[in-house]
């Protein structure tokens, strides 16, 4: 049996240094603040907007929410950006994505203030991130792999990583902090050509193509460590990551499970950046 790489030991070592940092703002007079921004009501949206505010909570961080109706037009939700651009009281944005079509998403992206931008949705924080320069922060959920895999002590030095899903809110900006930290890095979409065979090689397997169980036994070889992104509802609408857990479960050396693996470490990473932010704000 795989060792099961839970995320909510990951989560609380990151919170509980987190609080702390809070503590010490608050002394200065400054409340960590960040603004969630969410345009409609998905469920998806609502359930991760839950858990960023109870991860706020537990860390000391206000929480600011705005909410638009989905038929809000693009003007509207830019009125929203330069508020929070203006206010120094905020020192982080949260916003969903995608955003509905009569929105220009680079656009409201390219809006936010790069100081505010906790989860890397601007050009330059993307940027950097490809730059390795350390400067501004990458997506929340790109960072949590990286502190599962740290966490639990894997050394990428050297090793085979094979992410599938080459998105900018995953996949590519993943692919640039694996480099960073010295892995051979291979990024598969769905022009690949052998894809099971490109994720048997790999050493560290990150699935992340929101396409539920489509990592199954094929894919898959002893000792790899896997990683799952993936959040799917299934035929029986049961949360199922894309890795298929049981096949996993059998052969590898350790796999996160969904849910309660890397998206329970994304709302602390979350926290982590906002209060970056707020301790470069002074
Ligand atoms: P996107 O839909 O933007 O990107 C999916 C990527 O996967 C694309 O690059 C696509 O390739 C690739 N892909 C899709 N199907 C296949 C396939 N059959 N074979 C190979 N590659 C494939 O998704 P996101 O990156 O936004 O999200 C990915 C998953 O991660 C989703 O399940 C999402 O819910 C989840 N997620 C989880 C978070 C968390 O905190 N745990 C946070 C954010 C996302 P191509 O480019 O060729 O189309």
């Amino acid at each position: 049996m795989a060792e099961h790489w839970k995320g909510a030991p990951v989560a609380q070592a990151l919170t509980e240094r987190l609080a702390a940092r809070a503590d010490q703002l608050k002394v200065q007079g400054i409340v960590p603040t960040l603004a969630i921004v969410r345009v409609g009501e998905r469920p998806e949206d609502l359930s991760y907007e839950r858990g960023a505010l109870k991860r706020c909570e537990k860390v000391g961080i206000r929480v600011r929410q705005f909410t638009l109706p989905k038929e809000s037009s693009h003007e509207d939700l830019l009125a929203v950006i330069r508020q929070i651009n203006g206010d120094r009281e905020i020192h982080g944005c949260l916003l969903f994505r995608p955003l509905p079509p009569q929105m220009d998403e680079e656009a409201i992206c390219a809006a936010l203030d790069p100081a505010k931008d906790v989860d890397g949705i601007t050009a330059g924080s993307l940027a950097s991130v490809f730059a390795g320069s350390g400067a501004g922060y990458p997506p929340c959920t790109a960072q949590a792999c990286m502190e599962i895999l740290n966490y639990y002590g894997c050394d990428l030095t050297g090793k085979r990583a094979v992410v599938v899903g080459r998105s900018l809110v995953v996949g590519k900006p993943l692919a640039m902090l694996l480099l960073g930290q010295n892995a051979t890095v291979t990024l598969c979409h769905t022009r690949t050509a052998d894809l099971a065979a490109e994720c048997r090689r790999a050493e560290v397997l990150i699935a992340a193509a929101g396409r539920a169980n489509m990592i199954g036994r094929d894919h898959l070889s002893p000792g790899q460590l896997v990683l799952d992104v993936g959040i799917n509802v299934d035929e029986e609408g049961n949360l199922v990551g894309d890795v298929d857990f049981a096949a996993a479960d059998a052969i590898v050396g350790a796999v996160t499970p969904v849910p309660g693996g890397v998206g329970a470490v994304t709302t602390s990473v979350l926290a982590a950046h906002v209060l970056q932010a707020a301790e470069q704000a002074r």
